[in-house]
């Protein structure tokens, strides 16, 4: 029997409003995990709804608080872990190392969150004028519209829901259609955890018709989006009108150099895991290797034998090294861009085909193009699949120009052992984080997470940064 999950409102499971359904496919055997019933214009209103009474009762919570609701919810989702992760990894894709990791950067995220309720200060500040008192305090927004991709299907909705709920928000999202489950599980136990009825509202579907409807929602304060490109500058435009707060992460093509002096080993191990961990779906994932010229013949031999070794197939298995693609239309993108590729004149190194391992799912081999030059569309537009560019670079500059000739602005990578090309690169990179001799992945709960240029509006998620997104700042004067 195929379970079928309704809407969430109000701390309800609810019928939805339009009588429409769809499925949640495993991407590696094909099998469907769940039905889920689609919300509708008027289901997200009844969210809304359910959120603003939800947000009248949280918002009066003092924080530290709310903090032991997320403290015990990080608990649960501890005791739960792999019964998580493997549910993650049948509905994802990802192999089990990697979904084990989503769920403890869940788990990370919660408890650094609740952290923050006794760390929500404002400022006091002096006064022009003679016995005035004046200081800032943070007020939340109110009920905050979430939308999230499918990629990192619980770490990605905690990065948003835990400081949203610390700053006293409330919330209506819409997951991803190819993994709505771990939202759902994750609310769940947040409310076993004793969040208040309403304070979470979930409203699956479509991002054309259910996201649409909550971007444009006129009672909704505020969008939070991780997805793509193209998405995001619609949800800005739409947000614009209505002067609704938007903070947008946004898609990634992220370089990494290897100097003439890298320890060539970190770097190999640093270039495979950021260009085909997680399949090549990750926001920050290493789509572009810019390689020193000197060293290239070197390094190309002992990446193409390493990424040959890689075992494709169930990321349940544990011989699996990299798991399937989302769905077919993201197998087809990966199709259609090999032979952009090959047209453009870039020679394949490895892979370049689907794979069978005997699943019906969508696989395809790890692949990499050489002879790649700065402007081809493979080395400018996001794939989002197990796909990386070599370009060859003859010095330091050459390097940086290359890394920073793109729309987008998220993850970046130096390998050296010089550490003033470190500090320079530092310097010089045109993104929103930088490794150094480490790979383009690999975030950690208390830095903040997030990009420039293409990649988004300037906020970000993660660290103490996190809480500005969920929060307004009001300036208090006291006459005394
Ligand atoms: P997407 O197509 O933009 O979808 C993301 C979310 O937006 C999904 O929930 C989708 O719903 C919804 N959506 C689509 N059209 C919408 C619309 N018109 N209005 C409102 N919502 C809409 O992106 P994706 O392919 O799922 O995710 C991959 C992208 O996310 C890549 O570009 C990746 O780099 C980026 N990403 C960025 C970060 C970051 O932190 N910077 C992290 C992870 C991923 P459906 O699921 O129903 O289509």
């Amino acid at each position: 029997m195929i379970r079928e999950y309704k809407l969430l409102i109000g701390g309800e499971s609810v019928d939805s409003s339009t009588g429409e359904t769809f499925d949640d496919i495993n991407p590696a055997t094909l099998e469907n995990l769940a039905t889920l019933q689609v919300a509708g214009i008027e289901d997200v209103d009844r969210a809304v709804e359910a959120a603003e009474a939800g947000f009248r009762v949280w918002s009066e919570v003092p924080a530290p608080g709310r903090a032991e609701v997320l403290f015990r919810a990080a608990r649960i989702m501890q005791e739960r872990k792999e019964g998580l992760a493997r549910l993650m990894t049948e509905e994802m894709g990802k192999v089990l190392p990697e979904t084990r990791g989503d769920v403890q950067e869940a788990i990370d995220i919660t408890i650094y969150a609740a952290g923050e309720g006794r760390r929500m200060f404002g400022e006091t500040t002096t006064s022009e004028l003679r016995d005035k008192f004046c200081m800032t305090v943070l007020r939340p927004v109110g009920v905050v519209g979430m939308i999230t991709p499918w990629n990192f299907p619980i770490a990605i909705p905690s990065w948003k829901i835990m400081p949203a709920l610390i700053a006293g928000n409330a919330i209506v999202f819409k997951p991803a259609s190819d993994t709505p489950l771990l939202t759902i599980k994750l609310v769940e136990i947040l409310m076993e955890a004793g969040l208040p009825p309403g304070v979470i509202n979930i409203v699956p579907g479509p991002g054309g018709s259910t996201g649409k409807a909550i971007v444009q929602h006129p009672r909704i304060r505020a969008i939070s989006f991780t997805g793509s490109l193209d998405t995001g500058k619609w949800i800005m435009e739409e947000c614009a009108k209505s002067m609704k707060r938007v903070s947008l992460e946004l898609g990634g093509k992220n370089p990494v150099i290897v100097m003439d002096d890298a320890n060539l080993e970190l770097a190999l191990e640093g270039v495979v895991w950021g260009a085909f961990g997680t399949t090549g779906q990750r926001c920050t994932a290493t789509s572009r290797l810019i390689l020193h010229e000197k060293i290239k013949d070197e390094f190309i031999k002992r990446l193409l034998a390493k990424t040959k070794s890689l075992r494709v197939g169930n990321g349940l298995l544990p011989e699996t090294d990299v798991g399937p693609v989302i769905n077919k239309a993201q197998l087809e993108k990966i199709e259609k861009y090999v032979r952009i590729g090959k047209e453009e004149g870039a020679a394949i190194l490895v892979g370049g085909n689907r794979i069978d391992p005997g699943l019906p799912g969508y696989f395809f081999e790890p692949t990499i193009f050489t002879d790649v030059s700065p402007e081809m569309r493979i080395a400018q537009e996001e794939i989002f699949g197990p796909v990386l560019s070599i370009i060859t670079v003859s010095d330091f500059d050459e390097a940086i120009e290359v890394a920073n000739n793109i729309k987008y602005g998220l993850s970046s990578a130096i390998y050296t052992e010089n550490v003033r090309t470190a500090f320079r690169a530092i310097e010089k990179l045109e993104a929103g984080i930088t490794y150094v001799n480490a790979p383009t992945i690999g975030a950690e709960v208390h830095l903040p997470f997030g990009g420039i240029k293409g990649t988004g509006n300037g906020f970000r998620e993660a660290g103490t940064e996190a809480i500005k997104e969920f929060t307004e700042v009001k300036a208090v004067y006291i006459d005394y």
